[in-house]
């Protein structure tokens, strides 16, 4: 009789502990956080927790360090509340669109110091240059030219602007090499960088945007800066 009274209460221990084990066995929550400082508003989301703690924190620092700083040198309307999502399904490194900002994790899985990519697609962000005609060689320089200027630590990512020039090398190159030719352009014309940006935004720029602001075309600011280095 005593047992046939234990029973059910048996059962139902052995039921909680069971779903006491089930909840312990869930992933970790989601990180979904929402960060304000200084007036910019980060949403960032990795809603299957695809990143490690250090990984995600390393981003959301990474953006606050360096977006409102590109925000306040180059575009006063930059947007005051961005979305960074780490999405498993996209299989780019990282894009963005308007205030979002797309992450691949399974390129930081494989390159886990390349933080500062964060800092190139924030300058995206920055940029807003609308839907018009943009040329994409000097939208991803003017990115990576920004990567080099105000990012974190991109030596432990192993990433540099280059210092040779190799002979398929053109200023619309874009990426790195349009970065560094802006670079050394920008040493010798300083506010250039800030020149071609806001007549990209304002739909103004034309190749003759260089000689405006340089008093040289393009095609020969290049010729010097290939001379300049030739003769480091
Ligand atoms: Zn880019």
């Amino acid at each position: 009789m005593t047992l046939v009274r234990r029973a059910p209460l048996l059962a139902a221990l052995l039921a909680a502990t069971a779903a006491l084990s089930a909840t312990a066995m869930l992933p970790a929550a989601a990180r979904d956080s929402t960060v304000v400082r200084d007036g910019v508003t980060l949403h960032f989301v990795d809603a299957g927790d695809a990143l490690d703690a250090a990984t995600q924190d390393a981003i959301i620092e990474t953006f606050f360090a360096t977006y409102p700083r590109q925000a306040a040198d180059f575009n006063a309307g930059a947007p005051d509340t961005v979305r960074i999502t780490i999405d498993p399904g996209y299989d780019g490194v990282a894009f963005v669109d308007d205030a979002a900002m797309t992450i691949n994790p399974g390129w930081l899985a494989e390159h886990p110091r390349d933080i500062d990519l964060v800092t190139h697609e924030a300058m995206h962000i920055v940029q807003a240059y609308g839907r018009g005609e943009t040329p994409g060689w000097l939208v991803e320089g003017i990115a990576d030219w920004a990567r080099d200027a105000y990012g974190l630590d991109n030596a432990a990512g192993g990433w540099a602007l280059p210092t040779g020039i190799a002979p398929d090398h053109r200023y619309d190159s874009g990426y790195r090499v349009t970065g560094a030719f802006l670079k050394w352009a920008e040493g010798r014309h300083p506010g250039l960088v800030r020149g071609l940006d806001a007549s990209l935004r304002a739909q103004r720029y034309t190749p003759a945007t260089w000689t405006a602001l340089t008093g040289r075309d393009v095609d020969a600011l290049w010729a010097q800066y290939v001379a300049a280095r030739a003769a480091e």
